[in-house]
């Protein structure tokens, strides 16, 4: 067989994995593409925090978090475990470190739902690593008209929401992108066009100078 036509060893396409942040206000829909991403790509896993924060009904420890105490977060702290956190609402919240850096290291990419502080945290130590995504709401006429559609709460909740969502728009200018959420699909495929965007980036790419060279012979 010709040189050229030898199949190219696929190990030489490896690359590392990333931090893929998804932010948004509630109510722009960042729970549905977070859902949406985790479903249909099979190379993006959720990062899963530790909280001290109670346990929700119908949420399972391990899975949407870990759950600590206070003494038993503050000693992670002191440990030096956490990539990021925040005390956020008054509860403790932090990306442990270990798992992830492992996994970034496999080329497992990793979907983060955390605040616009620990954002900044986590882009600050693994700058190259870090892609910072920001959905946005078409109008607040439309944001607001989404959180009054789910129709459960009273109008000094729906007010805190709204003056919530207010102050995390300010964050906007953190973000590397930026996608307003008008419909529902193709927000999703731009977000998705971002992460395989990023996914190309060379230098994410660990494997090129064997396979550019293979290709060069
Ligand atoms: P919840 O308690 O509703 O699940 O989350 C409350 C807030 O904490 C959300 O804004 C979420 O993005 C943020 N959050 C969750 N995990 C982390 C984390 O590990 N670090 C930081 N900084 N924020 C987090």
């Amino acid at each position: 067989m010709a040189i050229s036509d030898q199949p190219i060893q696929t190990n030489a396409l490896k690359r590392r994995g990333l931090m893929f942040v998804l932010s948004s206000p509630s109510g722009a829909g960042k729970t549905t593409i977070a859902r949406k991403l985790l479903a249909e790509d099979g190379e993006i896993a959720m990062s899963v925090s530790v909280t001290t924060r109670p346990m929700r009904p119908g949420e399972v420890d391990g899975r949407d978090y870990h759950f600590a105490d206070r003494a038993d977060f503050e000693r992670k702290v002191e440990d030096g475990e956490f990539l990021e956190w925040a005390e956020v609402f008054g509860h403790l919240y932090g990306t442990p470190k270990a798992a992830i850096k492992a996994g970034l290291k496999d080329g497992q990419d990793f979907l983060f739902d955390i605040d616009w502080q620990g954002t900044q945290q986590l882009y600050q130590r693994m700058e190259t690593d870090v892609v910072r995504v920001f959905l946005l709401p078409p109008s607040i006429a439309e944001l607001e008209g989404r959180l009054r559609s789910r129709n459960t709460d009273s109008e000094d909740v729906i007010l805190g929401r709204m003056a919530r969502a207010r102050a995390e728009i300010s964050h906007w200018d953190g973000y590397d992108y930026v996608v307003v959420n008008d419909d529902i699909d193709e927000c999703f495929a731009k977000v998705r066009m971002v992460l395989e965007a990023e996914r190309m980036r060379r230098a994410r790419q660990t494997g090129l100078v064997d396979f550019t060279r293979e290709l060069m012979r």
